[in-house]
């Protein structure tokens, strides 16, 4: 492994501007520099469908048929501010210029797993079948990962390159989150003069929060009311009440029947008020749990102690394409990838971490 080439690489790839929606001149960089590597190189129709103006990119190069084919997932998207990116090579970082994010997420992996064939390939190493998918619009909802075809993969074990922390570890799970927005409207009417011609929006939603199962549900499932506003003034009934509430878990049918009790207890209490529910029911993405005996962990565990890392694995608050791939079926796991502060202008990577996740992807394909 070259970490000069490496460092080349990486700072190359994040000045090409990819914000999430205008993917595809990075997109058709990195396709010449997979091709160069002996990749064929395919777009999907993913821009007829998500807001891109880029399909997926899928590349494979066909190995030895004797080892394990694996499966490199990495986003093409960045959060904004990223046009423009200057980054700066410190002494023992990577920085943009305080102006933008410097894009490790996701570039940094990109660079590690391009330096890591080349250098399988320069020491002639046999290695399996590889396979890349380069995904739109990750950041902004996961829309080229949903969209995407895994009947195309000929593997099944995925790494989503796609995590903040030290190489050596890696996310097992995360959870799925749903969130509503629940408005009741009553009936205004003066609270002095005739009350009894009211329906008070706040006591119904009171009535309805009191009831609702909230906080700690069980060890893998949570749920709150975050905010409430309603009301005008204390001599009238109030006609409008807003409440919004979230809940998360680690199962997709815990999650289902933690927000049907939560809109049964808002229906409740508005039929017997006779006031009119309204709400919003947002589900951001399925949960993510990935079975430690499955392929995926046990290459990655071989991988890391082989080169003398210790092997660990976490859980995250937030969702990523890994959701979507082990929802259809892939076997994934989310190695960490040493990006830091990530979504923000003081965004960095180590260079030791950098270093360090391209030799621990090389050894993925080397022990695969
Ligand atoms: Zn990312």
């Amino acid at each position: 492994m070259k970490l000069d080439r490496l460092i080349q690489e990486f700072t190359e790839l994040v000045q090409i501007d990819s914000e999430s929606g205008n993917e595809l001149a990075f997109a058709t960089d990195l396709k010449t520099r997979f091709e160069a590597l002996g990749f064929d190189m395919v777009f999907d129709d993913a821009a007829d469908y998500v807001p891109s103006n880029s399909g997926n990119l899928y590349g494979i190069r066909r190995g030895d048929p004797d080892k394990l084919p694996v499966v490199f997932s990495c986003h093409l998207d960045t959060v904004t501010p990223g046009i423009g990116i200057k980054p700066q090579v410190l002494e023992d970082r990577i920085t943009s210029d305080g102006t933008t994010i410097l894009a490790s997420d996701d570039k940094a992996p990109i660079a590690s797993l391009i330096e890591a064939i080349r250098s399988l390939d320069e020491s002639q190493e046999e290695v399996g079948t590889i396979e890349v998918v380069f995904s739109v619009g990750e950041e902004i909802g996961m829309h080229g990962a949903r969209h995407f075809d895994v009947s195309r993969l000929t593997g099944k074990n995925m790494f989503v390159l796609d995590s903040s922390g030290t190489p050596g570890r890696a996310i097992i799970q995360a959870p799925t989150a749903a969130n509503i927005k629940a408005t009741i409207t009553g009936k205004s009417a003066h609270a002095g003069l005739e009350p009894e011609n009211g329906i008070s929006a706040i006591m119904v939603m009171s009535e309805a929060i009191a009831n609702m199962p909230l906080l700690r549900i069980d060890h893998e499932t949570t749920a709150n009311v975050g905010k409430i506003s309603g009301g005008n003034a204390t001599n009238i009934v109030a006609e409008h009440c807003q409440a919004t509430f979230e809940a998360r878990s680690l199962k997709q049918d815990k999650l289902d029947k933690q927000v049907k009790a939560m809109i049964e207890a808002l229906e409740a209490a508005s039929t017997k008020y006779g006031s009119m529910l309204n709400y919003e029911l947002n589900t951001s993405y399925p949960p993510l749990l990935v079975d430690q005996s499955s392929g995926t962990v046990q290459l990655f565990k071989k991988a890391a102690e082989s080169l003398g890392m210790t092997p660990e694995f976490t859980s995250t608050g937030g969702g990523s394409d890994a959701n979507i791939y082990a929802e259809k079926g892939l076997e994934v796991l989310i190695p960490s990838c040493g990006m830091t502060a990530a979504h923000s202008v003081n965004e960095y990577i180590l260079i030791e971490d950098l270093s360090a996740l391209s030799r621990l992807v090389r050894e993925i394909i080397k022990l695969a």
